[in-house]
């Protein structure tokens, strides 16, 4: 497995490239604004199929560049889960205007708690992570030790939940669970840098259980 990340958009959001390279089956994760298109690069420039686009939740600085897949990539299905659909049908931000507009659109498919999305070998399991947003998903490969944490688990901090459509109690219920996970899980979070979970639990004030 291979991993490229490439970061941008107004709120410096994560997108990431996974690929099988024995396969050569791909997905992007998430797609801020801007950040797409060197990542399809990169898949273009070694052959390998983009199947999905898989979106952790349907916050407007996640999904701005999904147009921009689905251009290049016609056959690749965007998923999302669908208690986050509506964002994905009617984008934006509720805060203030958009330099841009996002088209709206209807997802592919939906990612369900403990459903596996096969990206060529790799073997990825859904997991229900509400709080954040209603419909938030993380995405964890238990055979490579990865956890694409969206903006449920940062470095440092955890995602926000005095958004309009937040739930501090079931925040609080997700992050239990991802503290379940083993300490080496290597996290990708939706902003900032890798981390573990290991060194979440020793150094994060909002992941101390
Ligand atoms: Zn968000
Ligand atoms: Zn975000």
């Amino acid at each position: 497995m291979k991993i490229h990340t490439n970061t941008g958009g107004l709120a410096v959001t994560n997108a990431y490239l996974i690929v099988d390279e024995t396969t050569g089956m791909a997905a992007l994760i998430d797609a801020p604004h801007n950040t797409t298109a060197p990542l399809m690069n990169v898949a273009k420039h070694n052959n390998w199929t983009i199947q999905y686009l898989l979106l952790t939740h349907g916050h407007w600085d996640h999904i701005s560049d999904h147009k921009v897949v689905t251009d290049q990539y016609p056959q690749a299905q965007i998923l999302i889960h669908h208690l986050d659909e509506p964002q994905l049908l009617t984008p934006g931000s509720l805060f203030f205007q958009l330099p841009y507009k996002i088209p709206p659109r209807k997802a592919d498919g939906y990612l369900e708690d403990g459903q596996m999305v096969h990206i060529g070998n790799l073997e990825f399991t859904v997991m229900f992570t509400p709080g954040h947003s209603p419909g938030h998903v993380v995405l964890y490969c238990p055979a490579e030790s990865l956890l694409i944490s969206g903006d449920l688990l940062f470095a440092g901090t955890v995602g926000r939940t005095d958004l309009p459509d937040s739930n501090p109690d079931d925040m609080r219920q997700s992050l239990l669970r991802v503290a379940e996970l083993p300490d080496t899980t290597d996290v990708r979070p939706g902003h900032g840098p890798p981390t573990t979970i290991g060194a979440e639990k020793i150094s994060n004030p909002f992941f101390n259980f």
